[in-house]
Formats: structure tokens, C-alpha cells, sequence
């Protein structure tokens, strides 16, 4: 009984006799959890192992779960045993990997090791840390992490609690978006007063994330006062500051008040960066607030190559990142750092006489319920801080270039065929790429402009590429062009699975140049 594993043999073997008087008699039974947690970290390790083993897209049909399962929960418990038979037949099917190394979707969410016991561990404390004194450590550990990863970031000391700003982890960048604009607007109203919100506009691309819309929508800013300023394929689809000029001084002169500007550091669907430095001129000229949302592209800035990126940030107010999408930190954990707390605070602090304390009282401590939506918060920091403790600065630069070079060899894979193109270069780890039909051998010189044709063709592509099981991309439609993302960022992905994307993908593309030639 001395290693785990026979540790775990010797249970099974009486998985058979009644267990259940322990679990039943109470839910957190120190032995139970521990059979049935090495049990469950031993299934996880080899789901990882074989993880290759499954199609990567999931290929079930809605409502397959309901003909699979009971129609109520169960009266009597049920063995762990059963249900993981069930998790191993009924749930891994339903799941699209996203831990899969040929997985390329959306932006790949990386896990790593410690960011999975980091989530465990901040379970089995079980802490609710709304204000410092229902833990102080939850509270002091953020700070402290959020200083660092600030600091890895080369974030401007203003941001940084060692400057006058400081950090935060929520859940979601659309929490952050929806706080940034509550403190935002409660600014401007406290100056120009509460009876002109509907006067208020929120400036942004037409390629920032949907989510900003859903923010403002939530804070009360009138419906139609979100400027999607126009992008162009020319300008590599990133916001432009004569363009966000015109349509404030436009906006101005109808008697709208510009309130705030969201400018983004990797679009999601091009990985656009926007200009900073004259992006927020414009916007300080105007009173504006400026959000920077880095939620992908901000991980880059950890290498000094990557860091111009954000070049200007210090003329903005807040930054937000999602250490859950291209920074080894599972879900959820979007850090988010003010230039000023207090905005923060004036808008969201709450103080029912229940949650006083001395501590709070004094003036002294943070209260992170003041700094978000929600009063009840999960132990974040603690995942983070085993991320950036377990694998260092060092290893986290050369994971990220890693994911890089990776996709520069996609790339230069798709520059060299010529029945394709990549459509923006390259930034980060995504490529931007569509087949083309004024190829060699689509049997067709005078229908490149054929956009229709083109579009439809690549959605048929990317259906064949997914429905092969054996690698996931999405796409984006922008400028009318419906494009192929290829983004490398889940952890397990090495440079053969690369090639084999490649492969697939080439094999797909002959087989739809063959219809097509039928066709046309
Ligand atoms: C993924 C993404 C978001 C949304 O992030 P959530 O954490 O899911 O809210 C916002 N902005 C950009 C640029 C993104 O890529």
C-alpha cells in the first residue's frame, strides 16, 4: 500500500461492498476524497496521454445527453465508479478537445499542470474571499501576483499597486468590460450630471469583440451610441485614429459626449493590433476613457520582442488580459489592471453592516467585492501564481515563441502554395488563410473577384477539414472575406501536428479544386 497506485488497487478491488456509509455520513470525508481524487487525477493524467485517440471536434447531435441519461438525479448516491463510466461513454463524446494538439479553433484555451491543481487547490480551501478579512491571503496573493505578471508585462507603474493603480482577476473579459465602463460613466455623469447618460458614446471597431456591445448595453449607454468605426483589409484591420477622430468630432458636434474607447491588442478575428500611442490622443482630447483589451495578444508582451505591441498603453486607463486563453491558466482568469481604484471603488462598493470589520473599517486593506460585479469570489490568484512560480519567466517566453514559430512554419506552408493566401500577415500565433480560385489547376483564370464563390468554397473546406476528426479551426468573415484561422496555442501541439493540419488541409483543398472543376 505504499505508492498511489496500489493505494488505488487495493480500493477498487472493494468497490464492490457498500462505501457509501462514509460518503453518505458526510460529503467530505478526508479518505474518500483522497481514493477518489487520486482516482480522478489518475483518469485526467491518461485523458491527457490519449487524448489523441479522439475525433477533435466533437461529432454528436444536439440532445444526444438526454436519450443517454436519467430523466431525475438519482435518489440513492451513486459510487464514484459508476458515474466515471458514465463521464467515460456518455460526457467524452459530447466534448470538443480543446486540450487536443491538433487543436487550432477559436484561441486555444492552454492548460498546464499547474494551472489545473491551482484550480483544484483553490477548491479544497474553499475560500470566499470577498474582503480581506475572509482571507486575508486571497486578497495580499492577488495584489502580489497582479503586481508581478504587471511587472513580466512591462505594464507602465501606474498600473501596478507599487505605482497608484492596481490588479484584479475576474472571471471574463466581458466582466471587465461591463466594470470599466460603470466607473467610466459614473465619472463623466459625476461631472457633466446624471440626467445626460443618454448622451453618452462608446467608441470601437467594427472588429472589436462582440461582448463590448453587450457591455454597454447592460450600463445604460442608449441604444445606437456604439461607434463601430470601419476597418480595412489595407490598414490590416486595426482601428485607425483619423477615422476614430472624424467620428468623434462628428459625434461632438451633434452634442454627444464621448465617454469611452476600447481599443484592442489581437482582434479575435484577425488578431489586429491597434495603435495605442495616437489611438489615445484622440481619445484624451475628447475626455475619453480608453480601455486596452489584450485579452490573446496580451500574453506576447512577456518577450521583450513582442512588447512594442502595446507601445502607448501609458496614455490609457485600464488593461485586461485573459491568462485562461494564451497563458497556461485554465479557466477563468482574465486580469485586469486601473490606473485608478477609485473610480473602481466609487462605483461598486457596497457596505451592509453584516461585512464590517476592523480591517475594512481601518482603510487599510482591499476589498476586492468593491472592485467587481460579484460579491462571492473564487481563489484565482492561487492557480496563477502556480503558473508563473512552476514554469518561471523563462520557460513561459519560450512556450509562447514556441507557439510562434509554429505558426510562422503554417505560414510559410500556406505562402508556398499557391491555391492559397494568407490574408493579414501573421501576427502572434494565428494565421489568417483562404484558398483561392485563381489558381493552377482550378481549371478558371477570370472569376478571382468572384468573392461569393470564394467564401463559399472556403466554408466548404473548413467543414471537410472538421468533419475529418482529425483537426478544428473556425473561420472570420471580415471585408466580406470569409477566411480560415488557424491559431496554435493549445499546449500539447508540437510541430508535427502542424504538418499534419497541413496535410489534411492540402488533401480537402484537392478534393474541392476536383468539384469545382466539375462545376465550373
Ligand atoms: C476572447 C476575447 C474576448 C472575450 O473574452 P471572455 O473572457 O470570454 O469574455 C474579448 N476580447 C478579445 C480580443 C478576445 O479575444
Amino acid at each position: 500500500m505504499g505508492s498511489i497506485s496500489n493505494d488505488f488497487e487495493f480500493v477498487a478491488d472493494k468497490a464492490m461492498t457498500p462505501l457509501l456509509t462514509t460518503t453518505t455520513t458526510n460529503p467530505m470525508n478526508s479518505d474518500e476524497f483522497r481514493r477518489q481524487g487520486h482516482m480522478l487525477i489518475d483518469f485526467i493524467a491518461d485523458y491527457h496521454s490519449n487524448i489523441e485517440q479522439y475525433p477533435v471536434l466533437s461529432r454528436v447531435k444536439p440532445g444526444y445527453l438526454r436519450q443517454l441519461l436519467p430523466p431525475s438525479a438519482p435518489y440513492e448516491a451513486e459510487p464514484i465508479e459508476e458515474i466515471m463510466k458514465d463521464i467515460q461513454s456518455h460526457i467524452i463524446p459530447g466534448i470538443t478537445h480543446w486540450q487536443h494538439p491538433s487543436y487550432f479553433a477559436y484561441f486555444p484555451c492552454s492548460s498546464s499542470t499547474a494551472g489545473i491543481l491551482g484550480e483544484l487547490l483553490a477548491a479544497g480551501f474553499g475560500v470566499v474571499g470577498f474582503n480581506w478579512e475572509a482571507s486575508p491571503a486571497a486578497t495580499e496573493l492577488e495584489t502580489i501576483v497582479m503586481d508581478w505578471f504587471g511587472e513580466m508585462l512591462s505594464l507602465p507603474k501606474p498600473y501596478l499597486f507599487s505605482g497608484d493603480g492596481g490588479g484584479v482577476i475576474m472571471g471574463t473579459t466581458c466582466e471587465a468590460f461591463i466594470v470599466m465602463l460603470v466607473a467610466a460613466r459614473d465619472q463623466k455623469l459625476a461631472e457633466i450630471g446624471k440626467d445626460k447618460i443618454g448622451k453618452l458614446v462608446v467608441y470601437c471597431s467594427d472588429q472589436t469583440h462582440c461582448a463590448l456591445q453587450k457591455a454597454a448595453k447592460v450600463v445604460g449607454i442608449r441604444p445606437g451610441n456604439v461607434r463601430a468605426v470601419a476597418t480595412t483589409r489595407a490598414a490590416s484591420f486595426a482601428l485607425s485614429p483619423d477615422s476614430l477622430e472624424s467620428a468623434v468630432l462628428a459625434d461632438v458636434e451633434m452634442g454627444w459626449v464621448p465617454l469611452f474607447l476600447c481599443a484592442t491588442i489581437g482582434t479575435t478575428s484577425t488578431t489586429a493590433v491597434d495603435p495605442l500611442q495616437p489611438l489615445c490622443q484622440v481619445a484624451k482630447q475628447h475626455g475619453m476613457w480608453v480601455h486596452v483589451d489584450a485579452a490573446y495578444g496580451g500574453s506576447a508582451c512577456i518577450c521583450p520582442e513582442f512588447r512594442h505591441v502595446i507601445d502607448g498603453v501609458e496614455g490609457a486607463d485600464s488593461f485586461s488580459l485573459n491568462a485562461h486563453k494564451w497563458f497556461f491558466t485554465t479557466l477563468d482568469c482574465c486580469c485586469l489592471w486601473v490606473k485608478n481604484p477609485d473610480a473602481l471603488k466609487r462605483s461598486l462598493s457596497t457596505n451592509p453592516e453584516y461585512l464590517r470589520n476592523q480591517a475594512s473599517d481601518s482603510g487599510g486593506v482591499i476589498d476586492y467585492k468593491d472592485w467587481q460585479l460579484t460579491l462571492s469570489r473564487r481563489f484565482r490568484s492561487l492557480k496563477l501564481w502556480m503558473v508563473l512560480r512552476s514554469y518561471g519567466v523563462a520557460n513561459l517566453r519560450s512556450f509562447l515563441r514556441g507557439h510562434v514559430a509554429m505558426a510562422k512554419a503554417f505560414e510559410k506552408l500556406v505562402a508556398g502554395d499557391d491555391r492559397f493566401e494568407v490574408v493579414v500577415p501573421r501576427r502572434f500565433a494565428m494565421v489568417c488563410f483562404r484558398m483561392t480560385r485563381t489558381s493552377e489547376g482550378s481549371g478558371s483564370d477570370d472569376d478571382g473577384g468572384d468573392e461569393g464563390a470564394n467564401n463559399l468554397m472556403n466554408k466548404k473546406l473548413l467543414e471537410r477539414v472538421n468533419g475529418s476528426g482529425r483537426v478544428f479551426m473556425t473561420h472570420a468573415l471580415v471585408g466580406g472575406i470569409y477566411l480560415l484561422r488557424f491559431a496554435v496555442g493549445s499546449t500539447l501541439t508540437e510541430p508535427e501536428h502542424v504538418m499534419e493540419a497541413w496535410k489534411v488541409i492540402q488533401e480537402h483543398a484537392d478534393a474541392i479544386q476536383g468539384d469545382y472543376i466539375h462545376l465550373y
